[in-house]
């Protein structure tokens, strides 16, 4: 087994030290701790005290408050009074970038600091240098002298340790050697936890944020591996996506990463990072976290109704677990081998289906020159369940329905039927082009009829699989079938079909998110079909509408929520990407402008951009270096001032804030990624 989770066939949380930060417990088995981060000025010790106890209302259990220079970090002092005198003695979090002067006066007051390796002694440059071995010995001599006091006032005052890497901000020596790796990552927080042990301090929390899910992710279980090779122990891990961005995609995004190494049993304490305020992310850390527990605190993994069967232990992992590679499989049709994943839009709950229903995945007909319009977003194929539609379907999609009412489609190039497995293997009927088979892995004790069918649907060239689970631990369930297949050397095609009866719009989207997300960022799947139970849908009809802001409106319906929803997980798993990508920071205490106001100005004149990635940063201290792989960057340079990157590269420095979005528009144009939207 490739170590990095105890099981990945059972639900088993990673055994990771205790870490005591003031009166919380983390790690050791502990619930996972919900946190979050204020973005007031530091300064303003009202406006940040009032937002802590927001945050704390809402259920925070770890507060985060930035400490750019001495004088904040003074000023925590003023903060944490003020709260304890308010009765609220929730851990404070002191965030440190570049300056360790300001970290050791934060350490003697509040219970932990998150330090950053790639920039706590470095400056970032962004220049590629040789190290020979001396002189990389040396700058590890260095960053000992520097790092050390902050360990030991940790050590002497109680106070707890977050070494937190960005994916972003590596530093020059780290990216000279490792490259913009996630084992890069990994070594940069190593090289801080050998300086800390090395003092006998253990007081440590890490993480291995990325803008990338799948960065994220391989750091993460890197890291567990890599502390288990060289300490025989893990030290806590704190999950977060960094620069998620806001709404829809920074739920879907975060929760993917997240949920990720969540279903295997990896976290202690999560952040999610959405640009809306600070109190609006722990609902989304809330429903991530109550997946795996019960309201005893009993861990276990929630949606315990489901039948319990066990999912076969393995071995050995037919594919590594560090690095992705899409998982080979041939082409059947439009899905397959080189594809982008297929969407498969679930209409079987709607009463009719009429030409304006396809409306909400994508396909908007005009009557007028009877013509369909095609937006980038539009499902692909739809499942029916029905007879065949009365009316002519737009060029590029495609039905999906039961056997019985595929045999009366008189256009057979565009209807397919869908069988369970042991139907298709009996049926005397079927397309000669392509068959969608369905396999419920693991549900109860016909898993072994699950592998006995494998064998008959193996490699057969007109078959899809389609692969769910009604276990309990369902993504698991799903992964170890993945296994089976490559063991077996069956390349058929797999869509991912994923059932929701969870309540709420958000607690749909991480369920979503977190089970199909985690098999795509393995490298699992060439297609998806999102659905929901008959009493969820029934829910969800009021709900969406009613839900506020954020992407729906009050005439959202089911299929639109979902079919949306499926897209935005592709592409935050970077499998199919259908939209403008934003890497928008979170805003903190160093934010120079209205973070949310200019990322949904932003948005409201890019978001027909496909494919192009635009970053928008709080502040030019930490912005270019976290903006990650984004194409173009709007950074925060001064108050009232705004400077344009493309790539990491200045274009356009110290732009009046007022006329900024014009100037990046502009910029867009010069480089030839702009087109005009459609009206
Ligand atoms: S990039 Fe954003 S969140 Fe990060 S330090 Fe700057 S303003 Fe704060």
């Amino acid at each position: 087994m490739q170590l990095y989770c105890e099981s990945v066939t059972e639900y088993k949380r990673l055994k990771t030290r205790e870490v005591k930060i003031g009166n919380l417990l983390l790690g050791n088995g502990h619930p996972i701790r919900v946190q979050t981060m204020t973005t007031t000025d530091t300064m303003d010790t009202m406006a940040t005290v009032e937002q802590t106890i927001r945050c704390i209302e809402a259920g925070a259990e770890l507060v985060r408050i930035t400490a750019p220079s001495k004088k904040e970090a003074e000023n925590l002092q003023n903060i944490k009074d003020e709260l304890h005198r308010r009765g609220y003695t929730t851990p404070l979090v002191a965030d440190i970038h570049f300056t360790p002067n300001a970290a050791e006066i934060a350490a003697r007051i509040v219970e932990k600091v998150r330090v950053n390796p790639g920039n706590y002694v470095d400056k970032k440059k962004f220049e590629q240098i040789e190290y020979t071995d001396a002189e990389y010995q040396e700058e590890i001599e260095r960053i000992t002298e520097r790092f050390t006091p902050l360990v030991l006032i940790c050590k002497e005052n109680g106070t707890a340790m977050r070494i937190g890497t960005n994916h972003g901000s590596l530093s020059d020596r780290i990216m000279s050697r490792y490259g913009d790796t996630a084992m890069g990552m990994v070594e940069s927080a190593m090289e801080f936890l050998r300086i800390a042990r090395a003092v006998d301090y253990h007081q440590i929390i890490l993480s291995m944020k990325s803008s990338n899910p799948q960065v994220m992710v391989q750091a993460y279980r890197l890291l567990v591996n890599k502390m288990m090779e060289e300490f025989g122990e893990c030290y806590p891990l704190h999950l977060g996506v960094t620069e998620a961005g806001d709404g829809e995609d920074g739920r879907v995004k975060s929760a993917a990463g997240i949920g990720t190494l969540l279903e295997d049993g990896i976290g202690d304490t999560i952040r999610v990072s959405l640009t809306e305020d600070p109190e609006f992310e722990i609902p989304v850390c809330m429903d991530l976290v109550k997946r795996y527990q019960l309201a005893s605190g009993e861990k276990e993994v929630a949606r315990s109704t489901a039948v319990v069967a066990n999912i076969p232990a393995i071995e050995k992992l037919p594919y590594s677990p560090f690095e992705y590679k899409h998982r080979e499989s041939f082409e059947v049709s439009n899905i397959g081998a080189k594809h982008v994943p297929v969407v498969i839009a679930d209409l079987s709950k709607m009463e009719t289906i009429t030409p304006s229903s396809l409306q909400s995945i994508g396909y908007t007909y005009d009557e007028a020159t009877d013509k369909w319009n095609i937006s980038d977003g539009a499902a692909d194929y739809i499942f029916t369940g029905k007879a065949p539609l009365d009316f002519a379907l737009p060029g590029t999609l495609k039905v999906i329905t039961w056997p019985n009412h595929w045999e009366e489609a008189s256009d057979q190039s565009k209807y397919f039927p869908i069988y369970d497995a042991s139907g298709f293997v009996e049926a005397t009927t079927k397309s000669d082009t392509l068959n969608f088979v369905m396999v419920d892995c693991f549900s109860d004790d016909s898993a072994i009829n699950d592998f006995t069918h494998l064998d008959e649907l193996a490699n057969n060239p007109t078959v899809v699989l389609c692969l769910s689970s009604t276990h309990k631990h369902s993504m698991p369930a799903v992964r170890r079938m993945f296994m089976e297949l490559m063991n077996r050397n069956i390349k058929n095609p797999v869509v991912l079909i994923t059932d929701s009866s969870w309540h709420t719009p958000d607690e749909h989207l991480i369920h979503y998110a977190t089970e199909t997300g985690a098999l795509f960022l393995d490298g699992f799947g060439d297609g998806i079909c999102l659905g929901m139970t008959q009493e969820s849908y029934k829910e969800q009809v009021s709900s969406i509408k009613n839900a506020s802001g954020r992407n729906y409106t009050n005439n959202t319906t089911v299929e639109q929520f979902i079919n949306s929803t499926a897209f935005t997980i592709l592409q935050a798993t970077r499998t199919r990407i259908s939209k403008t990508e934003y890497i928008s920071c979170p805003s903190c205490g160093r934010t120079l402008f209205d973070l949310q106001e200019t990322t949904a100005k932003i948005r409201a004149r890019t978001h027909h951009l496909k494919g192009v990635k635009i970053a928008i940063m709080g502040c030019i201290v930490n912005g270019p270096g976290e903006m990650a792989d984004a194409d173009f960057g709007y950074v925060g340079s001064g108050v009232g001032k705004i400077t344009l990157y493309k790539g990491k590269e200045v274009v356009k420095r110290n732009v009046d804030s007022n006329i900024a979005v014009d100037e990046l528009i502009d910029l867009l144009k010069e480089n030839e990624a702009w087109v005009e939207p459609l009206v």
